[in-house]
């Protein structure tokens, strides 16, 4: 049996990282993964958010990929030129 602490790090920790790649706070996955276990995996299906110099918008296919990126994970386009174009 793993203890509930345990278990609430690995949720935690799960949750974190998928809310970083969505563009979500990871602070408050943290929290919701630990307390709240597999439920905090909610994160999972909720869509990213377009979130300024964390997350962009492929001008081609309009899926959510970090700004940093410099060809769409979803389509292949070529992502450099559209870097500073965001609405605020
Ligand atoms: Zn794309």
């Amino acid at each position: 049996m793993i203890p509930l602490i345990v278990s609430g790090l690995l949720f935690g920790a799960i949750a974190s990282s998928i809310a970083r790649q969505k563009g979500r706070g990871e602070v408050l996955w943290f929290v919701l993964g630990f307390v709240l276990h597999l439920f905090g995996l909610v994160v999972l299906f909720l869509p990213p958010v377009c979130k300024s110099g964390i997350t962009k918008k492929c001008t081609a296919c309009a899926e959510i990929v970090k700004a940093e990126a410099n060809v769409c994970r979803y389509c292949g386009k070529d992502l450099i030129a559209v870097g500073g174009e965001e609405v605020s």
